[in-house]
């Protein structure tokens, strides 16, 4: 009877489906009057996105008119606003943007974190074109979206975006938000304190990642041509910074996978995987890959706070040599990269993932889970679901939730298909709010980051902003 009621429970939770915490963005009073007069239709206006530079009102322009244009297949909201006021916009897209789809993976893309890196907020308005008129005809695209719910903010840094410069390879016009924070080192950090205020667009991006259980997330820069993976942050910055590009490597838990990440947009790319240099005074990158503290080690960057605070796992990518190209190079780089953001998002399908569930068959919310030797721990969302992309192999999984015993279950993942694998703990009396599992989250996650390598007391902040770094 057990059984049969997990399965009749889980076979209903695949089939049900739950209210988006955030809702789709309304339209404006001449919007709504132009959607709804009989002599004039949003459709009759051509669809396309063109190859040039689009400013905020016309990024905002093209991001309505696509939710409009496809409303069953995209949604846009805001998940804040700049300085200046400008909204932060993200689109959905998703054959159920407006509803978190139980069992599969929410994805995201931030791009234009820093102003003046132009070409992958550019890329985010192409991908989002090629998502909505691709689906129903391109069976890759139609599972990825059947399967999957992408999450697009094409400009974390909309006032930066502004005040930059066409054509400008370099120099640092744009790159910081309207009150000069740059908001690529305004993450709390694992390694170091960071000093810095905290500003309204990093502030957004924490409540949006702490709502949302993403899988995998991309951070598009520009600067360089080159994947970059966590850790970016080093313990012993501070020595290392002033010798060379060549700093020690920082290695995760996670670094098979990680590797395994960024090789799969490098190698997707139509340069990256090449891994040359754009410049004399600028690294090459072995397969276009690095670990970002061998690049070079940076404090409050974006991705080893997705990893350590939400476990998600995300990588920069530096996109193009010049940070803001001409227009009319964007054919060349959106023609590079197509493949690759495609391919990289699908990469929240492989590895494990599945429920926690209680012996009723409910859901056990804020679960923490851990695969035994990675020692990032990462919580189950509200309807119990789990996911950890890796490679194959057999692994255990660690289960902890406050009221239950904890459970380790060993699992394999194979190559071809994610492994499906439920969890159930059985109640008990013996634990107490005193216990590990009554910490906060922030506290559970360093709990849970004990191995000896990452044991590392938080040492004195260290500026490395007022080093001049080309790139990131
Ligand atoms: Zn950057």
């Amino acid at each position: 009877m057990l059984v049969l009621g997990i399965v009749l429970w889980l076979s209903s939770m695949v089939t049900q489906s739950c209210t988006s915490a955030i809702g789709p963005e309304t339209l404006s009073d001449g919007e709504l009057a132009r959607h709804y007069n009989s002599r004039y239709s949003i459709f009759d206006e051509p669809y396309g996105i063109d190859f040039k530079y689009h400013n905020y009102e016309q990024m905002s322009r093209f991001l309505r008119a696509t939710s409009l244009r496809f409303h069953n297949l995209t949604a846009l909201y805001s998940i804040g606003k700049s300085f200046q006021g400008r909204n932060l916009w993200v689109m959905v897209v998703s054959s159920s943007p407006y509803e978190h789809m139980i069992g599969k993976p929410d994805v995201k893309y931030v791009a234009n974190i820093h102003g003046n890196e132009a070409v992958g907020r550019e890329l985010m308005l192409h991908l989002i074109h090629l998502l909505v008129t691709k689906y129903g005809s391109d069976p890759y695209i139609t599972w990825l979206l059947d399967n999957t719910r992408i999450h697009i903010l094409p400009s974390m840094n909309p006032d930066g975006f502004e005040v930059s410069k066409e054509g400008f390879c370099e120099g640092s016009q744009g790159r910081y938000n309207a009150r000069g924070f740059d908001l690529n080192r305004n993450f709390p950090d694992y390694f170091k304190q960071n000093n810095k205020k905290t500003q309204l667009e990093t502030e957004a991006v924490k409540e949006w990642v702490s709502k949302i259980q993403f899988v995998i997330s991309g951070s598009l820069h520009g600067g360089a041509l080159v994947a970059s993976y966590p850790f970016d942050n080093t313990p012993n910055s501070l020595i290392k910074v002033f010798q060379s590009y060549s700093s020690t490597p920082s290695i995760s838990p996670d670094d098979d996978v990680f590797r395994h990440l960024s090789l799969t947009y490098a190698q997707n790319h139509g340069s990256m995987y090449r891994g040359e240099a754009c410049s004399p005074s600028q690294p090459g990158f072995k397969d276009g890959i690095t670990n970002g503290a061998e690049w070079y080690p940076l404090t409050g960057g974006m991705q080893d706070f997705n990893y350590v605070w939400n476990g998600c796992m995300e990588i920069t990518f530096e996109l193009s040599c010049c940070k803001y190209p001409p227009a009319q190079d964007l054919p060349h780089y959106w023609e590079e990269n197509r493949v690759s953001l495609i391919k990289f998002l699908a990469e929240a399908h492989r590895g494990v993932h599945g429920f926690v569930i209680d012996e009723n068959g409910n859901a056990v919310e804020r679960a923490s889970v851990k695969v035994k030797g990675r020692d990032i721990s990462f919580l189950t969302t509200k309807y119990g679901e789990f996911w950890r992309i890796l490679l194959p192999g057999v692994y255990r999984l660690e289960v902890y939730a406050s009221g239950y015993t904890p459970r380790e279950v060993e699992f394999m993942v194979v190559e071809e298909h994610p492994t499906l694998l439920n969890v159930t703990l059985h109640g008990t009396k013996k634990w107490t709010q005193s216990d590990v599992w009554g910490h906060t989250t922030t506290e559970r996650r360093h709990t849970a980051m004990s191995s000896p390598h990452l044991d590392h007391p938080v040492q004195e902040p260290v500026d490395t902003d007022s080093i001049v770094f080309p790139n990131s």
